[in-house]
This record gives structure tokens, C-alpha cells and sequence, in this order.
């Protein structure tokens, strides 16, 4: 049990030494709140180089809304110049794991008048500090129909939200004698900059002023809601944003983008690096440990075999993304997150990996049917296809890559290369010598070892004399194990 506790502390220290590092590097302050619980919240920080406004941007507060909350994520990857982002992709990860509006109650009908405990108001008070930390708010959603200021049809009515942004007023007092806000100009002025990427005119955003609390106001209940939240305690400009929900994903969060980007420009907070992407959520590989023993890499569709009544612990998972990833181990645990669980096994079964609700890979437990009971740290992982046994973990400009051994690396010169680490089965692999050969990562005590070191290919950081014919276009990557050669890589260089 001591052991147990150091380990703990020593992994916390890791943990607090990872999260300061990228404090310096990046100004990006990744913060966990209710970790290892279902609604365990991740909040990044961005700062700019330049002081400046701070924008928090929300997604996923309702669990079916993937529009608003797959473009609130891309912003959790932005660097700034100028200002400050505090991005809260995930709001409500148990309701988006269950592609659910709300789990107890709806999470944006909280904020206000709500004495009701469950998860729901943990994370609440939470956001409450967030927004009245911040000097606007804006709330991505998806919404029924298409907002309209007159009835035109069911679908298309003032009581719709798509389409729309939303304000609880057209102005916001200020306090004293600071300047009211004019939120009805600052949605307009951003409407009109969303409403140019979109060519059928009835789909055109409009404001939608829902005077929230004006004696005949047909919304009411926002009265609980994170913006009108914002918008009477914290005195913020804050907005609701709403893309129609039956248009094609891609198109959702694109407006959204569009939005966020025109609140930015307003608030002059500027960007270094946007970008989207939507690729297919695709699992690579799982860190499950047996019964305490050391953790081993368990890869998709890969079989893990075990004894009846072992107890299974998934540490970690890695995808091609990083955030909104989840595990179901199938009939055991509870209906959201096993990560971390310690479950006990009976049957054969299957661990499911899922990147917010869709499923991206599976590996499997299987009991051993003589019950010839195992050494305790010994775990078994067979494959079902042939690999060798060690691979690669890169990052190529930022973007994580798994190789096998012995195979090519293409990049491009000006690529900024990472060996972030090796996956080697059942070894530690820190017993590992990881030498990128004509890169030196640590000049004062050169041991070889290239895990972890930015390569940037663009500066002069390689030597010629060790790529093939001295042309600075093939170098390689040498893994030794006690002095041996156990594998390699070969990173070609294109101009
Ligand atoms: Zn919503």
C-alpha cells in the first residue's frame, strides 16, 4: 500500500511537471476538473503573447448538439497572438456520450434559481467561475427549425433557434457609469460575416432577441441559462449560438467556427494557427493492466488473454484524438466511462473505445478456458495480424503517428518531428535507447537518447555526415537494448 502512495505522488509530481512545461512552451494551461469521474471536465486556457480581452467559448453544455461542440474542440488546439481564449469543449460529457440533450437535468437550465444536486451542479459552478472570469461568453448549440422575427411556416417561427445568434437583450447595462454594451450590433456585425459563406438565403443567420426577462418574453426558461447567467450577474456580453440542426455536420460547425471567429475579431483577440478537419475517429491502441501487473499495450482488434475472475484496469487510450475519448467495457461497469475502473472478469468480453459517441476500435478479453492460472505479472496479448512487436510514436507537425519498425517516415523539410516514445510490449520502454542518428537532443550529456526533443527540419539541427551520401535527405532513427540494435526507422527528407 505504501508503494502504492509513492507512486501516486511521484506520478502527480510528473503530471504537475508535464502541465508546467506546457505552460512555457505553448501558454496553453490544460486544467482537469472531476478527474477519473463520468463528468470529468476539461478546460484550456489559451493565452496570447499580448494581453487582451478573454473570449470563453462552450460547447456541448447538451449532449446532441455535436455541431457546436466538435468546433468549440478545434479551438482547444489555437494558439493566440493577442488575448485569451478559455475553451470548455465538453461541457456535458456523460450527455454527449449518450448523444443525449441532458443525464439528470438539462445542464443549461441551471445557472440560476436551481437547488437540485447532482453532477450536473458540480460542473456548473464551475462554469459560473469560468464566465464571470471571462469578458464574453459565447454558448454553441444546435437548434430545432430556423429562427424567423415572423411566423412563415412550423418549421420556420420565432420559437425556433436555428440558424440564429441569440442575446438575452439587444443592450447590456453596465455597471456605474461604465458604457452599455450594444450585443444587438456585435451579433449583427458577425451575422453578416457568417451569412456570406452561406448561399441559400433562407438558412441566413439572424439575431434573435430573446428579452429574457421582459414581463412577455416567450422564453423564459433561459432565465437559468449559462447566458443569461452571464449576461445578469457577470454583466458580459454573451450569445447564444445556434446552427440548424438538420444541416449537414460539416456546415454546423463550420458557422460556428465563422461566429466564434467574427466575436474574436470584434474583441480583437487574434489567432496564430486555425485549421479543421474532421477525420474519422480511429482507436490505436489501449494501456490495460492485469491484476496491478505493469500496464501493456493492448492494440485494436488485439485479444488479451485472461483467468476467470482477474481484475482489469484500462489506463489510457490512444486515438488519432486527443480529447472526448471514453471506454465501455461490454456488461461491466456503468453505462458512461470505465476508464480507470478496476473491474473484475467472469466472461469473455470486449473493451469499446469511443471518441464522444462513436465507436473507433474495440479489443478483447478472453478467459482462458483450461483456467491454468497465469503468472501473476506475466499477461498474454496475441495479435491478429502479424507486427513487430516494437513501434514508433511520432508527432509530425503536432499530429500524433504510429510507424512500425523498419519502415519509412516521409516529411518534408520544415517539419517540426517528435519521437514522442516507443510502444514496446511488455518492456518498459524507458530500458530503451531512442537515438535519432545526426540529432544531438541533449548537447551536455549526449547519451543518445532522442525521445521528447522538438526536431525542427528547417533549421540546421541535423548533421549532413550522418544521412546517407552526406545529401541531408535519409537519416535514420536506432533503438538499442542493452547495447544491441532492436529496431529502426528510417526518416526521408523531402524538399
Ligand atoms: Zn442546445
Amino acid at each position: 500500500m505504501k508503494n502504492r502512495s509513492i507512486i501516486k505522488t511521484v506520478f502527480a509530481f510528473l503530471c504537475f511537471l508535464l502541465i508546467s512545461t506546457q505552460v512555457f512552451a505553448g501558454k496553453k494551461i490544460h486544467t482537469v476538473f472531476f478527474e477519473g469521474e463520468e463528468n470529468e471536465l476539461h478546460v484550456y486556457r489559451i493565452n496570447g503573447s499580448k494581453p487582451g480581452k478573454t473570449l470563453l467559448v462552450m460547447g456541448g453544455i447538451q449532449g446532441d448538439e455535436p455541431g457546436g461542440f466538435l468546433a468549440a474542440d478545434f479551438y482547444a488546439d489555437f494558439l493566440l497572438e493577442k488575448g485569451n481564449l478559455i475553451v470548455v469543449p465538453r461541457a456535458n460529457f456523460p450527455s454527449i456520450l449518450k448523444k443525449e440533450r441532458k443525464i439528470n437535468q438539462d445542464m443549461n437550465r441551471k445557472f440560476l434559481d436551481d437547488n437540485i444536486f447532482n453532477y450536473e451542479t458540480k460542473v456548473v459552478n464551475v462554469l459560473k467561475k469560468l464566465i464571470c472570469e471571462s469578458d464574453c461568453l459565447l454558448n454553441l448549440h444546435e437548434g430545432s427549425g430556423i429562427y424567423s422575427s415572423k411566423w412563415e411556416s412550423k418549421e420556420k417561427n420565432p420559437k425556433r433557434f436555428g440558424q440564429s445568434i441569440i442575446a438575452d437583450g439587444s443592450l447590456l447595462k453596465k455597471p456605474d457609469s461604465q458604457k452599455s454594451v450594444h450585443l444587438e450590433k456585435m451579433a449583427k456585425k458577425v451575422i453578416d460575416k457568417i451569412n456570406r459563406h452561406i448561399e441559400n438565403k433562407d438558412h441566413f443567420f439572424h439575431f434573435n432577441n430573446h428579452r429574457t426577462n421582459d414581463p412577455d418574453s416567450i422564453h423564459k426558461e433561459q432565465l437559468k441559462s449559462a447566458t443569461y447567467y452571464a449576461y445578469h450577474i457577470c454583466k458580459i456580453p454573451a450569445f447564444g449560438i445556434e446552427s440548424a440542426r438538420f444541416l449537414p455536420l460539416e456546415q454546423k460547425v463550420l458557422q460556428h467556427i465563422y461566429a466564434v471567429n467574427g466575436f474574436m475579431e470584434i474583441l480583437d483577440i487574434i489567432p496564430k494557427t486555425p485549421g479543421i478537419d474532421l477525420k474519422k475517429p480511429q482507436m490505436q491502441y489501449m494501456i490495460i493492466s492485469v491484476n496491478d501487473s505493469t500496464p501493456v499495450v493492448v492494440e485494436k482488434m488485439q485479444r488479451l488473454k485472461i483467468n476467470k475472475g482477474d481484475m482489469i484496469q484500462v489506463h489510457d487510450i490512444v486515438s488519432n484524438y486527443e480529447r472526448g475519448l471514453s471506454i465501455d467495457v461490454i456488461g461491466l461497469g456503468n453505462q458512461f466511462n470505465d476508464m480507470k475502473k478496476r473491474l473484475i472478469v467472469n466472461e469473455s468480453t470486449r473493451i469499446e473505445a469511443k471518441k464522444d459517441f462513436y465507436t473507433c476500435g474495440s479489443v478483447f478479453l478472453d478467459i482462458d478456458p483450461k483456467g491454468s492460472r497465469v503468472e501473476k505479472k506475466q499477461v498474454i496479448v496475441s495479435e491478429s495480424s502479424k507486427t513487430s512487436s516494437l513501434r514508433y510514436k511520432l508527432k509530425i507537425n503536432g499530429r500524433l503517428k504510429i510507424v512500425d519498425n523498419y519502415s519509412h517516415v516521409i516529411i518534408r523539410r520544415g517539419d517540426k518531428f517528435i519521437i514522442e516514445d516507443i510502444i514496446a510490449g511488455i518492456v518498459d520502454p524507458s530500458k530503451y535507447i531512442v537515438n535519432f542518428k545526426g540529432f544531438v537532443g541533449n548537447s551536455r550529456n549526449n547519451s543518445g537518447e532522442d525521445r521528447g526533443y522538438l526536431i525542427d527540419t528547417g533549421k540546421k539541427v541535423l548533421m549532413k555526415r550522418y544521412s546517407v551520401n552526406k545529401k541531408d535527405q535519409h537519416y535514420y532513427v536506432l533503438t538499442t537494448l542493452n547495447g544491441k540494435e532492436v529496431g529502426k526507422i528510417f526518416i526521408d527528407i523531402q524538399s
